[in-house]
């Protein structure tokens, strides 16, 4: 077996979006090491980047590069496209009539439809160019604070049962994992899960030529539909993982069955004459750790909190959260020089950063189901009405 150790400032566990913009962000002004325990990212869900997202990338430099980037760039060798326009979404949310949403009166332009992989490539990319010392894969076994510092030990077990592992010795560790947030886990920290919600989905070839997003209501949940880069189209159904029959989301006839009975996604399906793809699938529900940041730790993203896939804003919300993450280390400068009063006044500012972000988060969570009452007398949809604000925060 072989193991290599590493003296660095900061470990970030997880190279998706979160961990890459804050190792892209904080590598001007410290050593930086960034895992992960995927080789190269994988194709997932969520594509849709907002608008105000072009501040952080033009923040970081990066914008000019992602908005010209087609299909030839080094980094870009088999993804293709990067992203689309996103021209705005179509709902049928509330009533069976139409509603568009367009970013026409938006200051900060149009969003985008991104190729979620490719994107994850670029980011990767760009921090090992930016002088982070990257590492993949190499997934987080296990971690211990010692005489300051907190030392991570990494394995990967490649095809021919090879190991290798890493062992980081680090200042500031960052937990960047997602949803699973390993890292705070192994600290016994414990993580509030708000619904059941999951998303199953597909893709396939599109061939429609309205380029919208449309959302669409059922008795069990939503439906959502976005063109892809690369002439692909996505269509997803998000349930509670305990009110649908586990065939409807494993099997894909029974998949497209349902989806036909809703009438916009017919309308796609109908049209498709193409492979279709089924990808299983995948949590989807709001949730929080109930400790965001401990000594020289932090959780950043899907970390920290998860979102509905209704918002929209998952990844903004992680860039988001890596540039704010940046500003607070640097003001106090706590990974060169920590202090226990640095670290109070880092754990109040940061945590209380988090909860407003999740306030406001559900908020409008709430305000958006509740226009939904056609349905109101389904489990799905009064599980989301009325008073479950106040039930959640
Ligand atoms: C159905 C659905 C639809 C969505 N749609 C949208 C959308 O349209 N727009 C939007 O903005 N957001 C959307 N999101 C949310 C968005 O995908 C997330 O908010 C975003 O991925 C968060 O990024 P992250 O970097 O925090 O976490 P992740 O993207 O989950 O990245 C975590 C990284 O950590 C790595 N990792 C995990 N465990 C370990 C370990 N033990 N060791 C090493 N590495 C590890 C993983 O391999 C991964 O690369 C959607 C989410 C879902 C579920």
């Amino acid at each position: 077996m072989l193991n290599t150790t590493i003296e660095t400032e900061i470990v970030i566990i997880g190279a998706g979006i979160a961990g890459c913009i804050a190792a892209i962000s904080l590598a001007q002004s410290h050593r930086v090491v960034l895992i992960d325990k995927l080789e190269s990212p994988v194709d997932r869900i969520g594509e849709c980047l907002a608008p105000a997202a072009r501040r952080i990338l033009k923040k970081l430099n990066l914008l000019e590069e992602f908005e010209s980037s087609i299909s030839i760039n080094e980094w870009d060798h088999e993804n293709g496209n990067l992203h689309i326009k996103n021209r705005g979404t179509q709902s049928y949310w509330g009533s069976s009539q139409v509603h568009i949403v367009d970013p026409l009166r938006n200051p900060d332009g149009f969003g985008w439809h991104l190729n979620r992989k490719a994107f994850e490539d670029f980011l990767r990319f760009s921090a090992a160019k930016r002088g982070v010392q990257c590492i993949w894969p190499a997934k987080l076994q296990e971690s211990r604070f010692d005489d300051e510092n907190w030392i991570i030990r990494t394995k990967k077990i490649d095809q021919n049962l090879q190991t290798e592992s890493h062992t980081i010795n680090a200042k500031f560790v960052i937990d960047a994992s997602g949803r699973q947030s390993h890292f705070a886990r192994t600290q016994g920290v414990v993580r509030n899960h708000f619904d059941k919600l999951i998303a199953c989905w597909i893709t396939m070839k599109n061939a429609e030529l309205n380029s919208m997003s449309t959302i669409s209501t059922s008795k069990l949940g939503w439906w959502y539909s976005a063109p892809l880069p690369n002439n692909k189209r996505i269509i997803a159904f998000q349930t509670d993982s305990d009110l649908i029959e586990r065939a409807t989301v494993k099997e894909l006839d029974l998949f497209i069955e349902s989806a036909k009975k809703n009438p916009e996604m017919e309308r796609f399906l109908e049209k498709n004459t193409s492979e279709i793809q089924f990808h299983g699938t995948v949590a989807a529900n709001s949730s929080k750790l109930n400790q965001v940041t401990g000594k020289q730790w932090v959780a950043l993203g899907d970390a920290a909190v998860s979102f509905d896939p209704l918002s929209s804003q998952g990844m903004f919300n992680a860039m988001a959260n890596a540039m704010q993450l940046t500003e607070l280390l640097l003001a106090l400068n706590l990974v060169k020089e920590p202090t226990e009063s640095k670290n109070r006044v880092f754990y109040e500012i940061y945590s209380q950063q988090i909860n407003q972000v999740w306030e406001h988060y559900m908020k409008h969570k709430n305000i958006f189901y509740n226009q939904e009452k056609r349905f109101k007398d389904e489990a799905f949809w009064s599980r989301r009405h009325v008073d479950e604000f106040n039930k959640n925060t």
